[in-house]
């Protein structure tokens, strides 16, 4: 009986390897929840953070001061995701702490919740040089922690402020206006494009649809609350 047992685990080890010479480090998880991916050593937001390291992954290590990992409750049920840190969020290594981030606070607070009931990061945790648009190996390098730290917080909701955050998550290369107003799944999590906190700044007639889009998270996180989710 123990030979066939260790026959199996030899075999299994085998086929790990295997698949991981392939390039496949995710796993489905099956057992409780059949969406679950993780990658198994990756179980909590400190081990992604371990993972990601000194980042030098990508051209913008050379210009950043901080690695801006994200923040907030790793058991949240709302997660909302930017673009980039800008100089005020580099500076403290947090993510939105700048004019857009004070914005996005208030937002946060119209459907009352607080910053550290949610989590908040962004597509690309360096900020990009002159706060220029991240570009797309700078996006593809980052992806990978950004998902982790979905997989390992796994909200019922996220938010996509602006632009590159819905196009990323959504893959499409859709305009911000035609996606907001609409909500989306990926893998059993609603996703619910709206627009980016920078640009309310400079159009602040368009932060009535922002308060639609706000109403709909809380509609949603009602029901998420009721199916018993805590954050
Ligand atoms: N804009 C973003 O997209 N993210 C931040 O963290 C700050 C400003």
């Amino acid at each position: 009986m123990d030979e066939n047992i260790n026959e199996v685990i030899s075999d299994l080890k085998s086929y790990l390897e295997y698949l991981k010479g392939m390039g496949i480090t995710f796993l489905p998880v099956t057992e409780n929840n059949p969406e679950k991916v993780v990658r198994p050593e990756i179980l909590t937001l400190a081990d992604v953070r371990k993972a990601l390291g000194d980042c030098k992954r990508c051209k913008l290590h050379g210009t950043r001061r901080t690695i801006v990992f994200g923040e907030g409750n790793e058991k949240a049920t709302l997660m909302f995701i930017g673009e980039g840190p800008g100089y005020d969020e580099d500076v403290q290594g947090r993510p939105f702490v700048g004019k857009a981030g004070q914005l996005l606070t208030k937002i946060i607070e119209s459907i009352n919740l607080s910053r550290e009931e949610v989590y908040i990061a962004n597509i690309v945790k360096c900020r990009p040089p002159q706060n220029r648009n991240p570009e797309p190996d700078e996006i593809q390098n980052c992806n990978p922690f950004l998902m982790d730290q979905i997989c390992v917080i796994r909200p019922k909701i996220i938010c996509a402020l602006g632009t590159f955050a819905a196009q990323t998550l959504l893959k499409t290369n859709t305009r911000i206006s035609e996606l907001r107003g609409k909500v989306f799944d990926i893998e059993g999590i609603k996703v619910i494009p709206t627009y980016h906190p920078a640009f309310l700044l400079r159009n602040p007639e368009r932060k009535r649809e922002v308060w639609e889009d706000m109403k709909k998270i809380a509609e949603y996180l009602k029901n998420a609350n009721r199916e018993g989710h805590s954050g």
